[in-house]
């Protein structure tokens, strides 16, 4: 079901939304090379419960069995943090947090290079965000979930890169998934109707190389199908009066 927010609703997101972004903000400064991914979930999840009504809304969600998503190189999304998987220089870390405070939930990801990225890196990197950004250009009254799906497209396929077609952006609000699907592909002015109010999670997965996954016998970790590299970045949006506004920026 898809639910319009009220302008106080907008506001109970966006400070779950602010602790979202300074939560990311601080593990992103603790990556590098040595440290543990249980280290940043453990860091997470601490940082989380510190605000006042905040707990981490990943964790239990569907039996996951942590505060943090850490996916590495070729992971994809919903990585599980583990004492033994430890970042090295030259690896990407694609880091998704989720906060839920006082029955809201706003929700996020960046991918952070461990060291200086290299040139293929900053490229799949640079032109992730950029394609994020396109997609929330979009998030507009009267537009359609196709022109977000397609400005991301385009942005990433004018790289050579490619989308993630079997995972999607999504709804948030009360519930951590809403309605509509957010997909990264599409079509301009197909799909559900944009109004003011709706609130969405847009989250592009760029690949490296092909745009199919597989998810691991841990029933979780999802990574692309030839090995090659995937950036995840992710904002919860509000489709305000006048315009997109992050609300996890
Ligand atoms: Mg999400």
């Amino acid at each position: 079901m898809v639910f319009l927010k009220t302008r106080s609703e907008i506001d109970r997101i966006r400070e779950a939304g602010k602790v979202v972004a300074e939560v990311l903000a601080r593990i992103g400064e603790a990556v590098r090379p040595g440290v543990s991914t249980l280290e940043l979930d453990e860091l997470a999840d601490s940082l989380i419960r510190s605000n006042p009504d905040c707990s981490a809304a990943f964790k239990g969600y569907g039996g996951f069995p942590n505060a943090l998503c850490t996916s590495v190189n070729e992971e994809v999304v919903h990585g599980i943090p583990k004492k033994e998987k430890v970042l090295k220089e030259g690896d990407l870390v694609s880091l998704d947090v989720g906060v839920f405070r006082k029955g809201y939930f706003a929700d996020a990801a960046a991918t952070f290079s461990v060291g200086p990225p290299a040139e293929r890196q900053r490229k799949l990197l640079d032109c992730t965000r950029r394609a994020l950004s396109a997609g929330i250009e979009q998030a507009v009254d009267e537009n359609r979930i196709g022109d977000i799906g397609a400005a991301v497209q385009k942005v990433a396929q004018s790289e050579n890169f490619s989308v993630v077609r079997d995972l999607v952006g999504h709804g948030i609000g009360q519930n951590l998934h809403e309605d509509p699907q957010v997909p990264n592909f599409g079509i301009p002015k197909r799909g559900y109707l944009i109004k003011e109010g709706l609130v969405l999670a847009i989250e592009p997965m760029v690949n490296e190389g092909t745009h199919e996954i597989r998810t691991l016998a841990d029933n979780w970790t999802v990574v692309t199908a030839d090995g090659k590299l995937s950036v995840h970045f992710e904002h919860t949006v509000a489709i305000g009066p006048n315009g997109p506004e992050i609300l996890t920026g």
